[in-house]
Order: C-alpha cells, then sequence, then structure tokens
C-alpha cells in the first residue's frame, strides 16, 4: 500500500475529457496503485481472447456510505477480495444493485464510454427503489473514468472488444434485523475485459417462460438488482433442459405478452427492405430500461426505420412469423449488443423466425451501432464521452 496517497478530486482528473466539467460532488478518491500488477506478457496472453467477465484489472474503485457519515473512503485500490462479516445484510436480503457499461477503444486510440450518464442515472433510480443511497451522478462518472483511465491497457483492441464495467453497490450493515434497510453500503466498481459475447453471428434458439415469472408489477423489474438474477437461474436451467439458449419473459399476470429476453431487450422487426420497422415491448414497469434498446430506438429512424414502443403477444408474434409479417427478432443489451433470435419455443410448440438466421435489420443496426461506439461513424446524438 502506499505511504503517502494522492488524493484525486472529481474536479481535477477528468474534468479535461469533455465530461465530467462544471460536476463536482466533492466525493474525493484516495489513489493507492498495485504494487502487483500483472506482469504485461501475461495481461496481453489475457488480452488475446478475454472471454466474457473472468479476467478483472489491477484495479477497483471503492467507496463507503453510512448514515452518520454519507458517503466517504473512497479509494482506487488493488483488485482483490473483501472481507465481511457473515451478518451482513446484503448475504440475508440481498439489498445490492449493479449496472453495466464497456469503455471501447476507438480506432483513434481514444479510450470511450458510451452514455455513462445515463448508466448513472439508471443506478440512482434503482438505489430509489431498493431504499439505498443515491450517488451523484459526477462520483459514479469519475469512479468508472478513474478505473478506465488507470487500468487503459488492459482495453483490448479490435471491433468487438472492450473493456466491461461493473459498478454495484451492497449493504454492508451487520445484523440480521429486517425492519429496516441497512444504515451502510459499499459502491465498488471491477472492470473486466470482453470478447465479442455470443458471437451474434449465429442466431439463438428462445424459451418462452410459462411457469416462471421475472418480474411483476410493483416490484424490482425496472432496476438492476441482483435478485432479479437470482430468481432467474431456474428458467435458465428450464431452457437449457429444453435445448434452448436463452428464456424468454411474459408478463407476470397472464403469460401472454412478451417482455424480455434473459437480461436483454426484445426487438420486433416487422416487413423488409426499405419497408422495415421495428417494434420493442413498451416499458411497463417490469422491463429494465435497457441504453442500447433506448439507442435503438433512436438510431434506427435516422438510418430510415421507423421505431415504435408497444405490446407484443404470443400469439402475435407465432401469427406474424407464419405469415412473413415478422421477418426478424433481435436481443440487444450492453454486453452482446444485437443478439439475433432464431427460433422460438414453449410448452405448446414452437416455431421458426424469418429463416431462422440472423438477418439484415438486426445485422445493420448492429454494425450501425458498434460504428458509432468505436468512433467509425458519426456520433450524431453525442453519446460517446472520451475519457483518455
Ligand atoms: C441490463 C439489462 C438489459 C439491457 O440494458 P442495457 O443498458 O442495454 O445494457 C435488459 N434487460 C435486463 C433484465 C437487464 O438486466
Amino acid at each position: 500500500m502506499a505511504a503517502s496517497p494522492e488524493t484525486a478530486r472529481s474536479s481535477t482528473v477528468g474534468s479535461s475529457t469533455g465530461g465530467s466539467a462544471g460536476l463536482d460532488s466533492g466525493i474525493e478518491f484516495e489513489i493507492h496503485p498495485s504494487q502487483a500488477r500483472v506482469p504485461a506478457a501475461e495481461r496481453e496472453r489475457a488480452l488475446e481472447a478475454p472471454g466474457f467477465g473472468e479476467v478483472f484489472t489491477d484495479h477497483m474503485i471503492t467507496l463507503r456510505w453510512s448514515a452518520e457519515r454519507g458517503w466517504h473512503d473512497g479509494r482506487l485500490e488493488p483488485y482483490g477480495p473483501f472481507s465481511l462479516d457473515p451478518a451482513t445484510t446484503v448475504f440475508h436480503y440481498g439489498q445490492e444493485l449493479f449496472e453495466g457499461m464497456k469503455a471501447y477503444r476507438a480506432g483513434s486510440g481514444e479510450v470511450v464510454l458510451f452514455r455513462p450518464r445515463d448508466n448513472a442515472a439508471r443506478f440512482n433510480a434503482g438505489c430509489r427503489r431498493m431504499a439505498m443511497p443515491e450517488l451523484p451522478e459526477a462520483a459514479f462518472l469519475r469512479a468508472v473514468e478513474l478505473l478506465v483511465s488507470t487500468d487503459k491497457d488492459w482495453i483490448p483492441s479490435g471491433e468487438g472488444n472492450s473493456l466491461y464495467l461493473r459498478p454495484f453497490m451492497i449493504a454492508t450493515q451487520r445484523g440480521l434485523g429486517v425492519n429496516h434497510p441497512s444504515s451502510e453500503f459499499l459502491f465498488c466498481v471491477i472492470a473486466s475485459p470482453a470478447g465479442a459475447y455470443f458471437g451474434a453471428t449465429t442466431a439463438v434458439k428462445v424459451w418462452l417462460s410459462e411457469d416462471y415469472t421475472r418480474a411483476a408489477p410493483g416490484g424490482t423489474g425496472a432496476v438492476k438488482c441482483g435478485g432479479n438474477y437470482a430468481a432467474a437461474f431456474a428458467a435458465q436451467q428450464q431452457a437449457a433442459a429444453n435445448g434452448c439458449d436463452q428464456v424468454v419473459w411474459l408478463d407476470a399476470a397472464s403469460h401472454e405478452w412478451v417482455e424480455e429476453m434473459g437480461g436483454m431487450n426484445l426487438c420486433f422487426v416487422y416487413g423488409s427492405g426499405s419497408s422495415a420497422r421495428i417494434v420493442t415491448p413498451a416499458l411497463s414497469g417490469t422491463l429494465l430500461p435497457g441504453i442500447t434498446r433506448d439507442s435503438l430506438l433512436r438510431l434506427a429512424p435516422t438510418l430510415g426505420i421507423p421505431a415504435t414502443e408497444g405490446r407484443i403477444s404470443v400469439p402475435e408474434w407465432r401469427d406474424g412469423c407464419a405469415s412473413g409479417e415478422i421477418t426478424e427478432v433481435f436481443a440487444c443489451g450492453t454486453a452482446a449488443v444485437i443478439t439475433p433470435v432464431g427460433s422460438v419455443l414453449g410448452a405448446s410448440g414452437g416455431w421458426t423466425i424469418g429463416s431462422g438466421a440472423p438477418g439484415p435489420v438486426s445485422m445493420r443496426l448492429r454494425s450501425e451501432l458498434i460504428g458509432i461506439q468505436y468512433g467509425q461513424r458519426p456520433d450524431p446524438f453525442g453519446w460517446l464521452h472520451k475519457v483518455a
């Protein structure tokens, strides 16, 4: 551990990067550089085929909150395990929230984040639902920028490759009382080099989950909390047992309306060629408001592809594929960007979407969005946030 750490204020590093100027949360991060960084040769080897979420960088960010002190003790420090009392709240009641975002190495060598303020805003919406303290947007951004700029050698180059960032917060109060939220929290950011996910060139087969429900009105479906994922594994196992890659979630009340696929939003392509248009299930309160979903809703119309939010039922999906009205379906999210869906299976049978292979509208939207993220296309919406 460095004997006298430097202190980086959120108004210093980062303010010249075009993003944080004018935002100063007053939250500071002490810099404790790792004395045991992964040697360059070993790092380069890890970056050749990084996979997803298996390898982590040299550092992490930690920041604590308590009812008395508010946010305090921000640090950039060596990546490593936590030591927590077995009676810590998060282990028992799952008070936890996370985000998922990426840093990209653009063609020019610049390191950029994609719409990071939207992740900060969504994180705070999640904090409100989960009765957790909100983190000032400037501190969230500063934490992410500090980790990315410190560990930028871990960002793999090449299209589809990125540094996946995982900000999260856990309840760290000790005790088993359940009548109130935790009075202490730990915010942390870790980073993991990521290769192209799922491959995108093969379409997935999805399982319609009629036994299980991901989210109900009034629940936590609209926020990125770990509990949603914990409750989804059994359905994912059922999908795999039926030869499917992913679960499609339906509405809780009737299991008739399509909501999401696994941890991604869904998008339906109607028509083809110059008459193609996309429809994605509306945010009803039980869907996660994906930033990729929102980006496609805004980007597609600029490419001549009208985009709307709507309601799609399972019979409409099946009949639309049979009539040829629905030509493609894809899922979208930060990790995999766009994953084409090729076929559907449920308890009462299945069907193929289009030819069963990735379709042209899905692949076009994918390459246009990736083109913006990697700085190869203009960025008309100002979505890129330069870090280093
Ligand atoms: C994270 C997530 C998404 C996608 O959100 P992005 O911001 O596009 O990455 C969709 N659905 C669920 C359930 C998620 O957790």
